[in-house]
């Protein structure tokens, strides 16, 4: 690494599952939504939640706009105990932090996505220089991802990208190197480097 920090390996960092309580804050809202106790929502859950009585993308939809719309959900989820500590740390040892999000995927709600968004990466200190709304993460260019979409995951690593899998009940079919938490994020990428 120089000292103008060219050549820094760039981390994309996903936010949803990663960074971000997603599966916690929308058990929340869906129990509102359902008009039922938080408790009666498995909190292991699949990707399109049918765990919850979610049946087709369309319901899948209409709860996700109630949740960004009304329960601001991008704003209000709670932090992965770990992310800034270790991201910070991971950026003050020279890595080069870039946010990797597909939170743009409902149309004419994107100003509100963005707020959202960026309220809270400031609000929670979470240090970065780039932030990517991106479907296709492996076009931003990182050296190193950490991410919990078993379809991305697959993606990135067909690619031969270095892919960290962050362990939730979404992705337990993943191959390792699969991290459990923040701190084990933070070892991987420190021996990898
Ligand atoms: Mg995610």
């Amino acid at each position: 690494m120089d000292k103008q920090g060219k050549n820094k390996p760039v981390i994309g960092v996903d936010l949803d599952g990663v960074c971000a309580d997603f599966y916690g804050r929308m058990r929340e809202i869906a129990a509102e939504w359902f008009e039922t106790s938080v408790e009666s929502l498995p909190e292991k859950v699949s990707y399109g939640l049918r765990e919850w009585g979610i049946e087709s993308k369309k319901q899948y939809e209409s709860l996700h706009r109630y949740a960004l719309y009304q329960r601001e959900l991008f704003r209000t989820m709670p932090m992965i105990p770990g992310a800034r500590k270790y991201l910070r740390k991971l950026s003050d040892e020279g890595f080069h932090i870039r946010i990797v999000t597909h939170r743009l995927y409902i149309h004419y709600s994107h100003a509100s996505a963005v707020q959202q968004t960026v309220s809270w990466l400031d609000g929670h200190g979470i240090p970065y220089w780039d932030l990517c709304f991106m479907k296709e993460k492996s076009e931003v260019g990182a050296d190193i991802y950490v991410e919990d979409s078993p379809e991305n995951i697959r993606k990135l690593r067909k690619k031969g990208i270095r892919t960290i899998c962050f362990a939730n009940s979404t992705n337990t079919d993943i191959e390792p190197p699969r991290a459990a938490s923040w701190r084990e994020v933070y070892e991987m990428i420190a021996g990898m480097s």
